[in-house]
Parts: C-alpha cells; sequence; structure tokens
C-alpha cells in the first residue's frame, strides 16, 4: 500500500488565495506588525518571509526591527502602543528574544486580540478549554491537514508525540476538541512503537529526525509530520522515516512541504480573523 500524499504546499496557497480574496472584500486593510528583536539571522529569515506573505494577500505587514540591546520596559512601551493602535490587528514578537528579556512577560502584554500567534494565556486558556481562541498557527495548519486528507478525527485514536507549548500541547487541545481519543507522548514515555501501532492518527512533533519507523504504523493510519531536521549531509527530514511509512499509512505529509507551508498562511488567517473580530464584521 502507498499513502496518500498530503500536500502542504497546495493546501496552504489555496488558503493564501481564499484570504486574498477575503481581504479584497473587506473595506480596510487588516494590519500585522512584526516585532524583531536583535538580528538573529534565522529569525531575519522568518520575518521576512512572514511580511512577503502577509503583503501579497493584501495585509498591512510592518516589521519592527528593534536593537539587540533593546531594554524589555522599551519592548513593552512600543507593546503598549501597538495594543492602542487601531489600525494594527495583529501582533507578532519574533522568538527567541535576547536573553535579557522574560518572553513570558512579552507575551502577556500583547491584547489577547491581537495575538495572532495565539500565545497568550487567554487564547492557550481558551483553546485548552475547547474554546473559540486564536489558535497557534503550526497546530492550526495541522488540524487543516487533516480536514483536508478527509482524515476521520471524531472517535479516532490520535496519537501526539511532543508536548511543547507551541505544537504538541495545543494540537492535544485541538484533537480533544474534534472528539478524537488522544494519548500524548514525550521522552519520559515507554513503549513508543506500541503506542503509535494504536493511532489512526500520528501527529509527529519531537525534532527526532526519522525516529518514527514504517513497522510503528497502524495499516491506513494518516500520519502529518511537523518535526524538521536537518541532517549532516544537509538534507531536510521530517521525524517520521517518510520511505517507510508511506508504504504503510493511508496519507501522510512530506517534510518539507507538509505542515511547514501551512504555519504562515495560518498565521494570515489569524490576522484576518483578529481584524474581523476586533472591527466587528464576522461574515
Ligand atoms: P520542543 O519544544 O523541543 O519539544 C519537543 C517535544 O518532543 C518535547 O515534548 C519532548 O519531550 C518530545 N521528545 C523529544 N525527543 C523525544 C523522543 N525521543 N521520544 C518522544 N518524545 C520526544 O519542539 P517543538 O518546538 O514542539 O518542535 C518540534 C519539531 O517541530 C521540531 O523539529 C521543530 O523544528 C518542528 N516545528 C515545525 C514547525 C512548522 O512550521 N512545520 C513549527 C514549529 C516546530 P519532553 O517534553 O519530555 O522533553
Amino acid at each position: 500500500m502507498t499513502a496518500r500524499l498530503i500536500d502542504g504546499k497546495h493546501v496552504a496557497e489555496a488558503l493564501r488565495a481564499r484570504i486574498a480574496a477575503d481581504v479584497a472584500s473587506l473595506p480596510y486593510r487588516p494590519g500585522l506588525t512584526v516585532i524583531m528583536v536583535g538580528d538573529d539571522p534565522a529569525s531575519v529569515t522568518y520575518v521576512r518571509n512572514k511580511d512577503k506573505a502577509a503583503t501579497q494577500v493584501g495585509i498591512d505587514a510592518v516589521t519592527l526591527q528593534m536593537p539587540a540591546d533593546t531594554s524589555q520596559p522599551a519592548l513593552l512601551e512600543r507593546i503598549g502602543t501597538l495594543n492602542a493602535d487601531p489600525a494594527v490587528d495583529g501582533i507578532l514578537v519574533q522568538m527567541p528574544l535576547p536573553a535579557h528579556i522574560d518572553p513570558g512577560m512579552i507575551v502577556e502584554a500583547i491584547d489577547p486580540a491581537k495575538d495572532v500567534d495565539g500565545f497568550h494565556p487567554f487564547n492557550v486558556g481558551r483553546v485548552a478549554s475547547g474554546r473559540d481562541a486564536l489558535v497557534p498557527c503550526t497546530p492550526l495548519g495541522v488540524m487543516r491537514l487533516l480536514a483536508h486528507a478527509d482524515a476521520a478525527i471524531a472517535g479516532a485514536r490520535a496519537l501526539v508525540l511532543g508536548r511543547s507549548s507551541i505544537v504538541g500541547r495545543p494540537t492535544v487541545a485541538l484533537l480533544l476538541a474534534a472528539d478524537a481519543t488522544v494519548t500524548v507522548a514525550h521522552s519520559r514515555t515507554r513503549a513508543l512503537a506500541e503506542e503509535c501501532r494504536r493511532a489512526d492518527i500520528v501527529i509527529a512533533a519531537m525534532g527526532q529526525p526519522e525516529l518514527v519507523r514504517g513497522d510503528w504504523i497502524k495499516p491506513g493510519a494518516t500520519i502529518i509530520d511537523v518535526g524538521i531536521n536537518r541532517r549532516p549531509d544537509g538534507r531536510l527530514v521530517g521525524d517520521v522515516a517518510f520511505a517507510e511509512c508511506k508504504e504503510v499509512a493511508g496519507a501522510i505529509t512530506p517534510v518539507p512541504g507538509g505542515v511547514g507551508p501551512m504555519t504562515i498562511a495560518c498565521l494570515l488567517d489569524n490576522t484576518v480573523a483578529a481584524a474581523r473580530r476586533r472591527r466587528g464584521l464576522t461574515g
């Protein structure tokens, strides 16, 4: 058996086209401000990609580049100004921050209604209790890919590999809200392979290159591979041994070209959703 490929690039393109049409129909341009402190090279690339993708769909994207020695009070003050600015619908502070700044305090300073990363405790709490919220972008992308793959979630056994606050935990909450029977595994889990063999849906988010093997997979299972790992030879691989697993699974995402492209598309979607909510247009 060869699994159906869940093409995240294609799904993300369709989502971006839908968002662009949506934005074009609005009487205003949603505003997204990305704050970057310092010039970490990976962050510079991410931020540039976010800015470009936002501009392409008609979002008014602004990148605020602040020096690496920006003080925490200065950053908090800037966030306060953006919170009060009616033209700003989404605020995102690029992580990691320099060591002298407490990321928790920064995230909590963002108006939850503008928290398009979905990391503010208000949104985290709402997601955890199954309520409407701004949902973190990668887990949102995972759920969109499952929907695209027509995965039957209600009643299914779902295994989430990884319990980070940005991927694993919110994904658990979203799967529960969609009526899956959810197991969450982590580095202390015993018999990971056994857990995996029981799962109808496997979400891998560990950062462990190709840890999940073909003989761990229940025939016909749906696999969403969030992991992005670089092999010493430069190859990008996921947390799932793709060549093996695709012979057993029913549907599987590739790496690259699976969850990755969905994350930025979901950020754009969150920005438009935040704008509609704040400005009172829910249609
Ligand atoms: P993280 O914060 O490092 O968390 C990794 C999680 O995996 C932890 O819960 C850890 O367990 C668990 N884990 C590690 N090794 C394990 C093992 N051998 N067996 C079982 N569980 C294990 O990572 P993250 O930020 O969630 O990211 C996970 C992966 O997704 C990374 O490869 C990252 O690059 C990728 N990612 C991709 C996107 C995207 O847009 N596609 C976005 C975000 C992240 P403990 O809690 O016990 O330590």
